[in-house]
């Protein structure tokens, strides 16, 4: 048996970055950038007005004590509307009637909000003055050109698309997606929609470990219900020899009909551990098959669940490119005493609170494996270590979301 973060290593070590090829910008949504996006221009590409209004000189706008109430009267050249460019160049005592988005005109430095002025024919008055740089936004005031936009291993979310459309990117370099493959174990497992006869269950692990791959990035690829018998076991094994990860839920533990380990050994994998020291999901395997990382996870939906953050999580995060959260991912404050048997290292379903600025996580009530509800209820794992056998109400404890975040 073997301590969290050794067994969490050895996966780690196992794990490559995965080849990349890029994709329509559009289908970028969810992918990881494969490599450092540079703005190949200005963003923006000149200095634009950022309010509909006057383009003046700023000194033009200060008060002399000679004009009426305070006011300054300049001579408009003529409007721009955006996306065209002025020929004109803004002098001493004149302006250029703008919009928002349009380039700036030579000569001029800031712009008047329109609400801040009136016209009488080609004259327009200002009533309020304006400093240099007021309502203009500066060419690469968000990016300038050569600039990191983005770096490797971020993952595409609606801002990085929109990023990327700003640079002219329609096309994006992104790590290939690891194959992940899920196969449940089990004589007693049906489908969803499936007859069930007395003293079976339904297969809940199935779509769940599906469902978490999908959310962590992998192309999820369901094999079905092995039934806990060799040729069944072997022959999905079989479908399941191009995937970059195989995950099985079942059958590690070391009950009579547990065939997982030693089907996986006849199949050629190679076993990294089996065993580790964690509440739940002691009974969890690791190994690999050429490239390929195998993990037997134990069939208690909870302990599977759990399993797949702690171990699967972070290798597909690893082979993405990403950059693999550590073993805690945060911290919030405990809302109630905890008493514990120390020994392995556990991981409580935490339900978390926002108490005024604080975060706040109470053990969800309920720790007994297997209770589904309490993943629903959970947003959060409260991790603690092997040696402690309690933490008192008010101090910090480490957390980790279960989307993986
Ligand atoms: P095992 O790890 O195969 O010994 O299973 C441990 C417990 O989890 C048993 O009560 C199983 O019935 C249950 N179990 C195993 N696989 C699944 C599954 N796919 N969905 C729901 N429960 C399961
Ligand atoms: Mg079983």
């Amino acid at each position: 048996m073997i301590e969290y973060t050794d067994a969490r290593a050895r996966v780690l070590a196992a794990a490559k970055v995965l080849p990349s090829g890029s994709v329509p910008l559009p289908q970028s949504l969810g992918r990881t950038l494969a490599r450092d996006i540079r703005a190949a221009e200005n963003i923006p590409p000149f200095t634009k007005a950022t309010m509909d209004g006057y383009a003046v000189r700023a000194a033009d706008t200060r008060r002399s004590g000679t004009a009426a109430a305070g006011a300054v009267e300049l001579d408009v050249l003529e409007d721009l509307p955006a996306g065209r460019l002025s020929r004109k160049t803004v002098g001493p005592g004149q302006a250029v009637r703008i919009m928002t988005g349009a380039p700036l005109p030579a000569g001029a430095d800031a712009v008047v909000m329109v609400e801040d002025t009136g016209t009488a024919g080609r004259r327009v008055t200002v009533r309020r003055e304006v400093g240099p740089g007021a309502n203009i936004g500066l060419a690469g005031e968000d990016l300038e050109k050569g600039e990191i936009a983005l770096e490797r291993g971020a993952l595409i979310g609606p801002a990085e698309i929109g990023m990327l459309a700003a640079a002219g990117r329609h096309r994006v370099p992104v790590t290939r997606r690891p194959r992940l493959a899920v196969i449940a174990t089990g004589d007693e497992i049906v489908e969803p929609g499936e007859r069930k006869r007395p003293g079976q269950i339904r297969n809940a692990n199935g779509p769940a470990l599906t469902a978490m791959a999908a959310e962590a990035g992998a192309e999820a690829v369901y094999l079905g219900i092995a039934r806990d018998r060799q040729s069944f076991l072997a022959a999905k094994l079989r479908r399941a020899k191009a995937a970059d990860i195989l995950v099985l839920s079942g059958g590690v533990s070391v009950g009579d009909y547990d065939l997982v380990k030693s089907e996986l050994e006849a199949s050629g994998v190679k076993p990294v551990f089996w065993q580790v020291r964690i509440k739940p999901g002691k009974p969890v395997f690791f190994g690999v098959r050429g490239p390929q990382l195998v993990f037997g996870l134990p069939g208690n939906p909870t302990s599977a669940m759990v399993t797949f953050l702690l171990f699967v999580r972070p290798a597909v995060d690893r082979m993405l490119g990403r950059a693999v959260p550590g073993p805690a991912a945060g911290r919030a404050v405990l809302a109630s005493d905890l008493v514990l048997k120390p020994g392995r290292t556990q991981f409580l379903r935490g339900v978390l609170m926002r108490e005024g600025p604080a975060l706040k996580v109470a053990p969800y009530t309920d720790q007994k494996s297997g209770v589904l509800r309490s993943m629903v209820h959970s947003r959060v794992l409260i991790v603690v270590p092997a040696d402690v056998s309690g933490i008192e109400a008010g101090r910090e404890v480490d957390i980790l979301y279960m989307d993986g975040r």
